[in-house]
């Protein structure tokens, strides 16, 4: 392991133990047990942050950097964003010859790069889908470190779930897929997934934001046993993305957040496409506000629970 690999694995570590102390810390409260031993608990919280602080800033001047990979599915979910953080188009040696399209820009304390998928040269339309998704963000991960993803688009919503369109959710606990059937002992699971995403709780609280839980399967529309599969899984944000970042997230164990703003009602006799064409310039011009709040957010806060591992 190299020098650098181990710095920030130690911080890794660091940061993980921090957690479970805020955990611990926010647990005991009220629960009885001696000042004395609140004290010290909070002292090595303290002194955690402090370690924490001095890694970041003398050992490795590397990681203050905290940079951040927006990744979406389709240019016209990222357009908007796009000019409001007045992003620079890149052309990475890490893209050449893929449909990638690769953007730059700066917010705050915070070094942003947003990959969108691009058009497939084939069929001339926007390479959306888990395969390409999976693709970039595994790239994006290898070549540019990033912190934290953060996959932002479009989803599909339930009605009887009392969504709207328009509304921004943050995905919580896993990203699922609900298309993978295998019927046979333990690749089942595999088939499901369940990758983990951060610990978005403080971030939603402070924005106010809701959250679902994301499912992804290659296809727009939802057959019955696709239905079957969400209802199963729990999964609520219908797209075709989110696990297959969330599948190479899982094995980097860079956290994850879902940001998905809803285009259309599953659980509506209207055609997805049509209720997507008719709904999604609102839809996406929600998620580039909330988008925005969550950069503010995210660069306000550097020992959010969200920089840690997805858990
Ligand atoms: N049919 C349109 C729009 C594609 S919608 C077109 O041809 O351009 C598919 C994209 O929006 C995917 O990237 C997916 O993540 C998201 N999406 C929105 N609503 C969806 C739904 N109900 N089911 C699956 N994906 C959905």
């Amino acid at each position: 392991m190299s020098n650098k690999h181990t710095i920030s694995e130690i911080r890794h570590q660091l940061s993980l133990l921090l957690a479970s102390y805020q955990t611990v810390n926010e647990e005991i409260e009220g629960a009885g047990i001696t000042d004395d031993a609140k004290s010290l608990l909070r002292n090595s919280n303290l002194n955690l942050n402090q370690l924490l602080d001095d890694l970041d800033m003398n050992i490795s001047p590397s990681l203050k950097n905290r940079k951040v990979f927006i990744q979406f599915a389709m240019r016209i979910e990222a357009e908007p964003v796009l000019n409001r953080l007045n992003a620079k188009q890149i052309y990475p040696e890490w893209s050449k010859g893929l449909p990638f399209l690769i953007y730059e820009a700066h917010f705050e304390t915070l070094d942003l790069v947003i990959g969108i998928a691009g058009v497939d040269p084939k069929h001339d339309v926007d390479s959306i889908g888990s395969v390409p998704a999976a693709v970039l963000a595994q790239l994006a991960i290898a070549n540019l470190g990033p912190k934290l993803i953060i996959n932002a688009g479009t989803c599909g919503g339930f009605q009887s779930k009392d969504h709207q369109i328009g509304d921004v959710m943050i995905g919580t606990d896993y990203v699922a897929f609900h298309h993978r059937r295998i019927n046979i002992p333990k690749m089942d699971e595999y088939g499901v997934g369940k990758y983990p995403v951060c610990d978005s709780s403080q971030l939603r609280k402070t924005l106010e934001l809701k959250s679902g839980i994301v499912t992804t399967g290659d296809a727009l529309d939802c057959s019955k046993e696709d239905e079957a599969f969400i209802k199963a899984n729990g999964g609520t944000l219908k797209e075709m993305e989110g696990a297959g970042i969330g599948w190479v997230c899982s094995l980097s164990k860079t956290p994850l957040l879902p940001l998905k703003t809803v285009t259309d009602f599953v659980d509506h006799p209207a055609d997805t496409a049509e209720q997507f064409f008719a709904n999604y310039k609102v839809s996406v011009e929600h998620l580039t506000k909330d988008l925005v709040r969550v950069l503010q957010y995210l660069s306000a806060n550097p020992k959010d629970q969200v920089w840690i591992r997805s858990v």
